[in-house]
C-alpha cells in the first residue's frame, strides 16, 4: 500500500504553500475514521466528499451534492487524495491558484464501514471494487450512503445514493435549506466577504 506521503503528490503538486492557505501537511490520525462534505465555490460551484482512509481523505466531487432521497443518484467525480487536515479547512483559495474560490464546510463527522467483517471488506478494498456503502454520523446527513462506480467515462465517473434507512428523507433538501458552515455558521458569501476584509 502506498503510504499517504505518495498518495498526496498530485494534491501537493497543484498548490503552492505559499499562494494558498490550503493545509500541506497530513494532520493528525483521528481514532474514528471522518468524513467532510465542503462546498465550494470554484469555476463551477459543487460539493467536495471526503472520507477518511489509510491516513488520507479520499475525494468526489459532487456537483448537485448529496441528496436524503434514496431515489435520487448524484454524480460524483473522483478528484485527488487531500490530506487529513484538509478537513478542518474553510476559507478562500487565491484568485489564479488551483481550485480558487471559496470553501465552506457544509457538514462533518465521523462515518462507520457497514461492511465491517465481510469479505474484501476494508473501504479501501471496497472503492478498490467500485462499491462501498458507509454510515455517516454528520450534523445535517445522518444514515447509509452507497458510492457506486459506474461503466460510463471508462469509470471515472461515481454516483453517491442515499441508502433507504431511518435517515432517508425525500422531502428534505439539505443543500437547500441548510446552506451554513456547520463549523462557523458562514454562508459563502461571508466568508468570501471577511477574507476580503482581511486582505484590505
Ligand atoms: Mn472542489
Amino acid at each position: 500500500m502506498a503510504s499517504s506521503r505518495d498518495t498526496l503528490k498530485s494534491y501537493r503538486e497543484k498548490r503552492d504553500p505559499r499562494c494558498t492557505p490550503e493545509p500541506m501537511g497530513d494532520g493528525r490520525q483521528a481514532d474514528r475514521p471522518r468524513f467532510v462534505i465542503q462546498q465550494h465555490a470554484a469555476s463551477t460551484l459543487h460539493y467536495d466528499l471526503r472520507l477518511e482512509v489509510d491516513g488520507v481523505l479520499k475525494s468526489w466531487a459532487v456537483p448537485k451534492g448529496p441528496s436524503t432521497d434514496p431515489r435520487i443518484k448524484r454524480l460524483a467525480v473522483p478528484t485527488e487524495d487531500h490530506p487529513l487536515a484538509y478537513a478542518d479547512f474553510e476559507g478562500v483559495i487565491p484568485e489564479g491558484e488551483y481550485g480558487a474560490g471559496t470553501v465552506l464546510i457544509w457538514d462533518r463527522g465521523h462515518y462507520r464501514n457497514l461492511k465491517e467483517g465481510d469479505e474484501r471488506s476494508s473501504v479501501a478494498e471496497q472503492l478498490e471494487d467500485g462499491h462501498a456503502t458507509v454510515w455517516l454520523e454528520g450534523e445535517k446527513l445522518r444514515g447509509g450512503y452507497a458510492l457506486i462506480r459506474t461503466d460510463l467515462a471508462q469509470g471515472k465517473d461515481w454516483l453517491l445514493v442515499k441508502m433507504d434507512d431511518e435517515g432517508a428523507d425525500a422531502r428534505r433538501n439539505p443543500t437547500s435549506t441548510e446552506p451554513e458552515s456547520v463549523v462557523t455558521g458562514r454562508t459563502l458569501a461571508e466568508i468570501s466577504r471577511e477574507a476580503g476584509r482581511d486582505e484590505a
